[in-house]
């Protein structure tokens, strides 16, 4: 009996994996990179208390900022050269295809917010710099220091240490061994990529949102990357590289090295393969190759959903970066799930 038992439930299970497989259809969907779970738990709770797609979004990465996600979301993050932390973040309606975002946003911590405001209050897209700090405040939002004690102390331990980590090449004196000020070299040589991303140097929240109605949203936020050059800006405000979305289609966003996977524009790749029949997953696993084929060891994942709630991930496997983590909630589950993927 009890053997017949243990079959029942063997079958059952065997069953449920058969019909439910991994990133299985079920709407509405909240799905964000990382295990940034109590990000998920205020994106669903917006959806859930009636609100759209795109206060999903913009709560569930607003929560992240205010968290400061992993040190690599929101203030006092990764500090760039001057020590400062500036923010990167877009939103986008996949109904309507509009973005917001905002660019080395200094002094303000609600970056989503801007970038919801931009699109709400502006014909722009991208606003940058001070003068998107400028805009915010004329929007309502408080300008403060956005320092904190561990990015003075991490902006101080890499001035000790001759400033290395760095982003230079070909200049004088040699970026390698010692602090600027640069100038440029004469001659110039072509090096391999420096391998300069890794889990501890950066991160980001992307996050995708579909209701019932097969509305879609997606957004990014992050403080981008550890001393970073001041005025670099990476991937994640950028559409179609750091998110996309297609009410039509689906929608995808990508965390890594932002300087190289904006080359590339995996979001509206995998967005687009998508849109051509192929699953998330596939879909995600295309957007990985496409770089990998120039940069074999480039740091980034990417998570990609389609409009029924059938969603996916995939990795580019480097030392630091063999499995990738990530949020999902459902309407099967509306606590979040972490899933991982392996990298390839
Ligand atoms: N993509 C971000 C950037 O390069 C950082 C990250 O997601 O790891 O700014």
């Amino acid at each position: 009996m009890r053997r017949q038992g243990k079959m029942f439930v063997s079958l059952l299970i065997y069953t449920l994996t058969l019909v439910f497989p991994a990133g299985y259809a079920s709407l509405p969907l909240v799905i964000n990179t990382w295990p940034f779970k109590d990000a998920t738990v205020a994106a669903w709770s917006a959806l859930q208390s009636g609100g759209s797609v795109l206060d999903a979004v913009e709560a569930g990465c607003a929560r992240c900022e205010m968290d400061q996600c992993d040190g690599s979301v929101g203030y006092g993050g990764s500090p760039d050269e001057r020590g400062e932390t500036t923010l990167d973040a877009m939103i986008m309606n996949g109904d309507t295809m509009e973005v917001g975002a905002v660019a080395d946003l200094r002094r303000i911590k609600n970056a989503i917010g801007v970038a919801r405001a931009v699109m709400e209050h502006t014909d722009h897209t991208l606003l940058v710099g001070q003068s998107a700090t400028m805009f915010a405040e004329s929007m309502g939002f408080i300008a403060e220091d956005l320092t904190t004690n561990k990015s003075l102390n991490i902006f101080s331990e890499w001035l000790k240490g001759n400033c290395q980590p760095n982003y230079w090449k070909n200049v004088n004196p040699d970026s390698s061994k010692t602090c600027g000020p640069y100038r440029p070299k004469a001659t110039q040589t072509w090096n391999k990529r420096a391998q300069h991303a890794n889990t501890h140097s950066h991160d980001t929240i992307g996050m995708i949102a579909i209701d019932n109605g097969g509305h879609l949203a997606a957004g990014t936020s992050t403080n981008g990357l550890t001393h970073k050059i001041p005025g670099r800006v990476g991937d994640s405000p950028i559409a179609g590289s750091g998110a996309y979305a297609d009410s039509l289609a689906g929608a995808a966003a990508a965390t890594g090295d932002g300087d190289v996977m904006m080359r590339f524009l995996p979001s509206y790749l995998a967005v687009e393969l998508m849109r051509a029949g192929a699953d998330p997953s596939a879909a995600c696993k295309s957007a990985i190759s496409r770089i990998k084929r120039h940069y074999s060891e480039f740091f980034g994942a990417i998570i990609c959903a389609n409009t029924t709630g059938h969603y996916g991930a995939a990795c580019n496997k480097v030392p630091g970066l063999t499995q990738f983590h990530y949020m999902v909630t459902n309407s099967e589950s509306s606590t979040p799930m972490l899933k991982s993927v392996d990298c390839f």
